[in-house]
């Protein structure tokens, strides 16, 4: 049984307009960004585990060509996440922590954006026990190059996995306004921040090194 609570917690888009900076809040960890992160108001929502869902695209048809490029790129950049996290992958978005889409994301106070996660917190009963748990919807935009949408989907998957916050160096997966040039792979900021946030208690105060009872992608 899941079910969601109703209110959207936390939303990030990678928007084509540079937006204000955000306010400095203290300095954090030098080589990092954990200062510029934000926890849900029950903890972090970071899983040792995640169950992803990707939405099937075209195999064949005129369409197959370009859906086949946004999901090699989408599956290049859960590649890079998959090295600092264990990511299975969902036979239907039910079974999903993590839901991708192949959609632009809409427009959201006017302003235009390629991606876009939402994260929703989950009450979820696993093995007898009620966990709270994130649900975040990734939306990313197949009308970009095939280095732009990985870019955007290396950054979106970053918010979704719990980093929600971005990085104030342009060169990192996670910067506040993407730079002229598509970042394709993780830096040692992204890695050291990402590394930060699993070490923090869950959702629920679940300890830093556990999460009871959580199947990777059952029901
Ligand atoms: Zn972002």
């Amino acid at each position: 049984m899941v079910r969601i609570w109703g209110a959207i917690f936390l939303v990030a888009s990678l928007w084509l307009l540079p937006a204000p900076a955000p306010a400095e809040q203290g300095k954090g960890a030098a080589g990092d960004y954990r200062h510029r992160l934000e926890p849900t108001p029950h903890g972090w929502p970071r899983l040792r585990q995640w169950c992803v869902w990707i939405e099937p695209v075209a195999a064949i048809g005129p369409a197959a060509r370009w859906d086949q490029a946004w999901l090699k790129a989408v599956e290049a950049a859960l590649a890079s996440w998959g090295e600092l996290v264990a990511i299975s992958r969902a036979g239907s978005p039910e079974q999903a922590q993590v839901k991708l889409l192949r959609r632009r994301p809409p427009l959201q106070g006017g302003r235009a954006s390629h991606g876009r996660a939402e994260l929703e917190l989950a009450s979820v009963q696993r093995g007898g026990e009620t966990l709270l748990e994130p649900r975040v919807r990734v939306s990313i935009s197949p009308g970009q190059r095939a280095e732009a949408i990985q870019a955007t989907a290396l950054h979106e998957l970053g918010h979704a996995f719990g980093l929600w916050g971005h990085s104030d160096q342009p060169l990192d997966a996670m910067a506040a306004v993407p730079g002229p040039t598509p970042i394709l792979a993780l830096t040692g900021r992204d890695r050291a921040t990402f590394l930060w946030l699993q070490q923090q208690p869950g959702l629920g105060g679940q300890e830093g090194t556990a999460d009871p009872g959580q199947a990777p992608c059952g029901p």
